[in-house]
């Protein structure tokens, strides 16, 4: 029996650092907790969308799902925006039967087990049309640790105890969801270790061309946020603000 497999998908990179507040930036966190899991899990095949910080778009990101094939995609975010906790997303239109249901489920415990002692608000199990659930042929699952914005949970971020039980909760979690017992003594295999491995082939080739797309330029920082968060609730959680002096 092979082992079930889980592409790990760390949000943002490259110049988009994704939510940037108190010192930290998002992608740089996504990279690291993406890299301990990978670290923690036993009986899991692990890939990753990057495991250096490169830019990839979304659909780059649902491309290499496509390919991989993975039991599992899991997007791993932190938040911004004046709230606080955690939560997790699958892709709104999905059945009560589809299984990233259940995934959902069992990662959301695992990692609220692991934060019990942080005493983290749980923000609950939520969907959304986020594009990399949306358009994802895989069963995937995008979870939202904590809010940089708020100092306490960005000061929690910078904490190892508290990294490492993050790190714990969603290997866990993601052992639950593809129905590993803990400890990875998958039934009929033999352990591998080390066999975490990245599918995007490094990232964007050389002489690869890149569009950005606009949707606005605004005098006012404010009503770029308000562009922004119009975009990400559209389902572009990799749209960004692009600051130029004129
Ligand atoms: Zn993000």
């Amino acid at each position: 029996m092979s082992k079930p497999v889980v592409l790990l998908d760390p949000g943002h990179g490259g110049y988009d650092p994704g939510a940037s507040y108190n010192g930290l930036r998002e992608k740089d966190l996504n990279l690291m907790l993406a890299l301990k899991v990978a670290d923690r899990l036993d009986g899991v095949k692990v890939l990753l969308t990057r495991e250096r910080d490169i830019y990839l778009s979304l659909a780059d990101r649902v491309a290499i799902s496509r390919r991989a094939e993975p039991d599992l995609f899991l997007s791993l975010h932190a938040n911004a925006g004046g709230g606080r906790g955690f939560e997790s997303f699958i892709y709104r239109g999905l059945g009560a039967r589809d299984p990233a249901v259940a995934m959902q489920k069992a990662l959301h415990a695992e990692i609220m087990g692991a934060l019990n002692r942080w005493e983290i608000v749980d923000r609950g199990m939520k969907q959304a049309a986020f594009y990399v659930l949306r358009y994802n042929p895989r069963p995937a699952v995008l979870i939202e640790s904590l809010f940089l914005d708020n100092a306490r949970e960005a000061g929690l971020w910078r904490e190892p105890p508290f990294v490492e039980a993050l790190a714990g909760g969603v290997a866990r979690g993601v052992q639950a969801a593809l129905g590993v017992p803990p400890g990875g003594a998958a039934a009929g295999g033999a352990r591998e270790s080390g066999s975490k491995s990245a599918v995007s082939g490094g990232g964007i080739a050389p002489g690869t061309t890149l569009y950005t797309v606009q949707v606005g330029a605004f005098a006012y920082l404010e009503n770029a946020r308000q562009r922004l968060s119009e975009a990400q609730r559209a389902g572009f959680s990799d749209a960004y603000i692009y600051q130029k002096q004129f």
